[in-house]
């Protein structure tokens, strides 16, 4: 086919994530510069998968366009690469605010009371619903602009809720132990809390310790981000994310000679 004549044949069938696009996204997002060609190419096709299944609205008058989509979507893609979009069953939307915005909470005191309170969030995913994001931490994310990524948590979050608990454990593929899960992260946990507690250095953010939730969210964003980092400190928790996502990040880095 002529070049003029395929690229009448693709703006007619509406690529929805042209090359151009694409391209710009692997130079700019060092998430996707990691990959090999191979696995750009499933990558890019998972993304499309994503864009077509997964709807993306604006709230708080925001409007949402197709690069918006797009880096949402690249970013969401990365820890599904090996498992496929089946893992992100249950739920379709993705709700985009400018920046933090406010969120109801209910919590109860130790009395029995319940408390209703608005907390300022960056990102929350809802069990069975919307995984709801601030653009301006997801464009931050993307483009290495701050310390973690508030799409990899989220989507860590929804991985974990596919079997009804934000607990730390998603469902595990058969091949793995639920028994060396639970070993590897819980001793992780009890380091990083008991370094918080003495006031130490922490190697990963505080807000890990926050549940065991909230520490399979992080790792899940340190896996990705800072592969080696974890895999130094925390060997154990490194292994069962290789084995869960299927990739090995840290393999991807040349270690100095
Ligand atoms: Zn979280």
């Amino acid at each position: 086919m002529k070049r003029a004549a395929r690229r009448w044949w693709r703006a007619a069938r509406g690529d929805i994530l042209p090359d151009r696009a694409w391209d710009q996204l692997c130079r700019r997002m060092a998430l996707l510069s990691r990959y090999t060609d191979g696995e750009r190419i499933r990558l890019r096709e998972t993304v499309r998968q994503f864009l077509r299944e997964k709807t993306c609205e604006g709230a708080g008058g925001l409007t949402v366009t197709d690069r918006i989509r797009r880096i949402v979507a690249a970013q969401a893609c990365v820890p599904i690469l090996e498992l496929g979009m089946e893992w992100y069953r249950g739920w379709v939307s993705v709700v985009l605010y400018p920046a933090t915005f406010l969120a109801r909470q209910q919590y109860t005191d130790e009395s029995g009371v319940v408390h209703e309170l608005e907390r300022p969030l960056i990102g929350e995913s809802w069990d069975q619903g919307p995984v709801i994001l601030a653009l301006e931490s997801v464009e931050e994310s993307a483009f290495g602009k701050c310390e973690g990524n508030v799409v990899l948590h989220e989507l860590a979050h929804k991985l974990d809720l596919l079997n009804g608990h934000a607990n730390g454990m998603p469902p595990l593929h058969a091949s793995m132990s639920r028994r060396a899960w639970t070993r590897a992260f819980s001793q992780a946990y009890d380091h990083l809390a008991g370094t918080i507690n003495r006031g130490a250095e922490a190697p990963f953010d505080e807000y890990a310790v926050e549940d065991p939730g909230e520490f399979f969210a992080v790792m899940s964003e340190e896996f990705f981000l800072n592969p080696q980092l974890l895999l130094c400190h925390y060997p154990a928790v490194y292994g069962q994310l290789q084995a869960f996502y299927r990739q090995d990040p840290a393999s991807r880095y040349q270690s100095p000679t």
